[in-house]
């Protein structure tokens, strides 16, 4: 038999560390605004994503695939690599849960009333957070606090606070981890995700033998499995088991017989590599640099034209030809710009653009509507195009081919 390694770090402190971490970084995200913007909100108004200083349109439809397929890929890159350790670590289920855990073991000892109403109270105003945190990932915190206040937060917005809200205190005061064990779908996904040298907690059955049988690390398991029969598929890889073993064994001066591994080691003291994992961290390299291509390349401006609804073609006694459009200019910097429109050059003709369409201001990921006229004369061959140019700063920004109708 081998000798115990003498392991006896507990892990609780640093998931504690990781939970605060993520907890702060979900609630405390919208508020980050450098250049008065969130970092990441899906700006529901404007039907734009900020994405970490990005503005990505929901027209740019391509980028915003991408960054779905990035979140996606990066959760299953994730998974592979440390199991479930999204659930034991970082999901907001778990965190919610260790919270009413800790609510309720602090309360253990108030009189029933006094218990009951603390304990419901701190579940409303968590589930009343968690809903209003949902929110600000659409209205920036400050409108958001702006129109609560003001009572027109809207039908929407209200409803999915609400909803939310209704749905997290139900989880905490009813559901919690029986959610995790038997409903959430993830843990079914993870057993696909699995490799050989995926993060798992490890009983070493080689130490089996020197196991107490005490039952600490099944009483300190959340979803109530018994690690020292293997893996199993509820295991959220919270460390709790190799922590109550840890603190058996610490008494005899002694390591635990539980331990976090990366694969089985083999005969030569290597560990599986996981092909899976390298495989998907290539593709999630890959997702990143596309969109950060995208992003850097997209156009600052676009530029589309329509003839205008009524169609009307002018034919001026000095044989000039008149016809109308409408422009759709849309400014996707965050900057405010001065933007004009400009026909290049019809050799043989002249070419004159009529109505405002010079100084046309766009706020930053403003768009506007122009109507203006094309005089072409002498009056052109049927199928003449005329190039439309967005003009800022003195650089084209975008162009449009304009058909001249001659009749
Ligand atoms: S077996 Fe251990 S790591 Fe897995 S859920 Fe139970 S306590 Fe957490
Ligand atoms: S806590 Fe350790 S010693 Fe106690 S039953 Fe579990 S594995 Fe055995």
């Amino acid at each position: 038999m081998r000798e115990v390694p003498l392991k006896t770090g507990r892990i609780a402190p640093w998931r504690r560390g990781v939970q605060w971490l993520a907890t702060l970084l979900v609630l405390g995200l919208p508020f980050i605004r450098p250049g008065g913007e969130s970092l990441l909100r899906l700006d529901a108004g404007t039907r734009t994503l900020l994405f970490f200083g990005a503005k990505l349109r929901i027209e740019e439809f391509h980028l915003f695939l991408i960054v779905v397929l990035i979140l996606v890929f990066a959760f299953l890159f994730v998974t592979m690599l440390f199991g479930r350790v999204w659930c034991g670590w970082l999901c907001p289920q778990t965190t919610l849960g260790d919270l009413a855990d800790w609510i309720e073991r602090r309360t253990r000892n108030l009189p029933a009333p006094l218990r009951a109403a603390l304990r419901q109270s701190c579940f409303l105003t968590l589930s009343a957070l968690v809903g209003a945190n949902l929110v600000w990932y659409f209205i920036a915190p400050p409108e958001f606090f702006v129109r609560l206040t003001a009572g027109n937060l809207g039908a929407v917005a209200g409803i999915s606070l609400a909803v939310t809200a209704l749905v997290v205190y139900l989880d905490l005061a009813f559901v919690r981890r029986r959610f995790c064990k038997s409903v959430c779908p993830y843990g079914r996904i993870q057993l696909m995700t699995m490799e050989r040298g995926t993060l798992t907690l490890e009983f070493d059955p080689e130490l089996k033998g020197v196991c107490l049988r005490c039952g600490a690390c099944v009483k300190a398991c959340p979803t109530g499995i018994d690690i020292r029969e293997g893996l199993q598929i509820e295991c959220i890889n919270c460390g709790r088991c190799l922590d109550a073993c840890r603190d058996v064994f610490a008494k005899r001066g002694r390591g635990g017989l539980i331990h976090y591994t990366f694969g089985p080691v083999g005969a030569d003291g290597s560990r599986p590599v996981n092909r899976k994992a390298l495989l998907l961290g290539g593709v999630l390299l890959l997702l990143v640099g596309l969109l950060v291509f995208g992003v850097t390349t997209r156009q600052e401006a676009t530029l589309k034209v329509q003839r205008a609804a009524s169609g009307e073609v002018k034919r001026l006694p000095d044989g000039s030809l008149v016809n109308f459009y409408s422009a759709f200019l849309e400014n996707r910097g965050s900057a405010s710009r001065t933007f004009s429109l400009e026909a290049a050059p019809l050799p043989g003709y002249r070419v004159e653009l009529v109505g405002p369409v010079r100084g046309l201001e766009l706020a930053g990921n403003a768009n506007r509507k122009i109507g203006f006229a094309l005089k072409v004369s002498p009056a052109p061959a049927p199928g003449t195009q005329v190039e439309l140019k967005l003009v800022s700063n003195g650089k084209v920004v975008a162009a449009s081919p304009l058909p001249v109708a001659v009749q």
